[in-house]
């Protein structure tokens, strides 16, 4: 990776001052220096707090166990001096592929007081996406269990020469690989955090791969100003506060918003090993006292699928802020959870490359359902015109590519040797997202969908998410997933996948009813021209759905990359 000579850090974006900047010396540490895992964790028992839960971990079959902030402060502490004593050297990479396990978070932190780049990835990767993102990053550590070394890197690791350990967590130790709990049992928890600066390189986050070969985010340790400001202002995180965040570990929202944001806060993180299960989650909410939920459509769909009366049971009255990330989230989501939780499900977008949330309906503020929100303060969006030789910012209701005013400290520093690509994010003095949406007057911005998905019918441009939230209000549409196809006289007709909610069968009059149903809500120049039933729609790991890959299937084309596809049954 590209790094200046003298301090292994990267060149410096230049960052301005912002609300970001306000209490950052609080911030700062160790000594003049800065580490995320200084000011997540060492600074909180130095204080005093060392006692405070950090994280109560639910066991899939077992009810787990609490750690505090000390007792996570030293297992980071553990590691660091693990991989110090390995040899492994300042900004080198250490990959983790974990479950939500408390090691977990041991790797994470422990590689960053190290001062050493973490990179996640998602325990359900195959061979194949593990070993290349391992290849790009030069990957010299990596900690997984025992399971998934034999069957996803045995097949492969002699032809990764930069990687020189591999940690295992629990009794199974293949050949090859170090026993993670002995290593860490002999190691000094009094580790002392390495001081960075605020350029020095801390994250490598690959992105879902939704629209293409995923890139490698680089995030530099300054970020954590970022990641405290917005936890605080988006989420609502306070010291003390019970907060869930069901992200997958592998995917950005699992550090920024899993790991950094929360701790910095010293708030209590609900940290669950089992994937999603209906009874388990609405029990876990009043259970835990969970005030805080930070979770994603998708999941958010599988729960409205399954009906108010599933929800009947549980006690919800703890919650305060519910908040989405990911992708669209539909109006129906936002007023289903309103009427089911008491509290409204909050939109807020934000991507791999920005760090941390950009747009959110924030705490306290009236929610538009369908709406993103509005930029955090601090922040600068504009809705760009980017096809002409110089962007021009367009007005209110004018539908264009989202960007944002390079400034704030979370802001990717490179795509991980991809030096055209990442320059290619901007211009103009703007970050270009790729997405497009359109601002109301009063200043809501509305997602349009990828710029790679909109779809243009008979002269009109039709963005996919409105068409996928008509049809979600059908009562018997579960998910909606929107592309266009070629066609002589129209230049793309619009064609909607969905699935199903139970009890309801596939028939031709129910494919006629939702055509109708959207016809009368979109108007027919936008409406889809057919539906086509499906039991799943492709989605990536983080749970976005690939419009690009039923394109192409429709179509004959090459699949692209789909090493990050989760669901693939038609
Ligand atoms: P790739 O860049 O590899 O195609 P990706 O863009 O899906 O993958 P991420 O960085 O994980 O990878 O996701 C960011 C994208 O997710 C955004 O650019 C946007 O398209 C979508 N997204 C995130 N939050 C929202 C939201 N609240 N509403 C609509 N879309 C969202
Ligand atoms: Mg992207």
């Amino acid at each position: 990776m590209t790094t200046t000579e003298e301090t292994g850090s990267l060149p410096a974006r230049r960052e301005t001052d912002g609300p970001w900047s306000e209490g950052a010396a609080a911030l700062r540490g160790p000594g003049d220096g800065l580490n995320i895992a200084w000011v997540a964790l060492d600074r909180h028992v130095a204080d005093g707090h060392g006692e405070d839960i950090a994280i109560r971990w639910r066991a899939k079959d077992a009810p787990g166990r609490d750690l505090s902030y000390a007792d996570l402060a030293g297992m980071a502490g553990r590691f660091a001096d693990v991989l110090t004593q390995a040899g492994i050297g300042r900004g080198d990479s250490v990959f983790s592929l974990l479950g939500r396990v408390p090691e977990l978070y041991a790797v994470a932190l422990g590689t960053l007081k190290a001062g050493m780049v973490y990179t996640p990835l998602f325990a359900a990767f195959g061979p194949d996406p593990i070993r290349t993102r391992m290849e790009i990053a030069g990957a010299r550590v990596l900690v997984t269990t025992g399971a998934i070394y034999r069957r996803k890197i045995a097949p492969w690791r002699r032809d990764l020469a930069s990687l020189e350990h591999v940690f295992v967590t629990g009794e199974d130790v293949p050949d090859g690989c170090i026993a993670l709990g002995p290593a860490l049992a002999a190691a000094d928890p009094g580790f002392r955090a390495v001081p960075c600066t605020a350029d020095d390189p801390a994250l490598i986050h690959f992105t879902s791969g939704t629209t293409g070969r995923p890139k490698g985010a680089v995030h530099v340790h300054g970020a954590v100003a970022y990641h405290a400001y917005s936890g605080r202002v988006a989420l609502g995180l306070a010291p003390g506060a019970v907060y869930w965040c069901t992200a997958d570990p592998g995917w950005v929202t699992g550090t920024s918003y899993g790991i950094i944001a929360p701790l910095v806060h010293r708030v209590t993180m609900i940290v669950d090993e089992a994937e999603f299960d209906l009874d388990r989650w609405y029990g876990m909410i009043g259970r835990e006292r969970v005030a805080i939920w930070y979770s994603a459509p998708t999941a958010i769909r599988m729960m409205m699928r399954a009906g108010d009366a599933a929800a009947e049971p549980y006690d919800f009255s703890s919650l305060r802020f519910l908040a989405s990330v990911g992708e669209p989230l539909n109006p129906e989501a936002v007023t289903w959870s309103a009427r089911v939780f008491g509290r409204p499900f909050h939109d807020n977008w934000w991507q791999t490359e920005t760090g941390g949330i950009m747009i959110a309906n924030l705490p306290g503020d009236e929610v538009r359902p369908g709406s993103m929100g509005k930029p955090l303060p601090g922040i600068t969006a504009a809705i760009l015109d980017t096809t002409g030789p110089a962007v021009a910012e367009l007005g209110a209701g004018e539908v264009g590519e989202l960007a944002l005013r390079p400034g704030w400290p979370s802001l990717m520093r490179a795509y991980l040797d991809e030096p055209a690509r990442y320059a290619k994010c901007f211009r103009d003095g703007w970050y270009l997202s790729g997405d497009l949406a359109r601002r109301d007057t009063e200043g809501f911005y509305w997602f349009i969908g990828r710029a790679d998905d909109l779809i243009k019918t008979s002269g009109h441009l039709v963005g996919p998410f409105e068409v996928e939230s008509a049809l979600v209000a059908h009562p018997a549409v579960a998910e909606a997933a929107v592309i266009g196809l070629p066609d002589p006289t129209a230049g793309e007709i619009v064609r909607g996948y969905v699935t199903l909610n139970p009890g309801f069968q596939v028939s031709d009059d129910l494919e006629r009813d939702i055509r109708g149903h959207a016809r009368r809500l979109l108007g027919p120049a936008v409406a889809p021209r057919e539906i086509v039933f499906r039991k799943t729609l492709p989605r990536t790991r983080s749970g976005k759905i690939m419009r690009r890959l039923l394109r192409a299937r429709e179509l004959g084309l090459p699949e692209g990359d789909i090493s990050t596809l989760e669901t693939d049954e038609t």
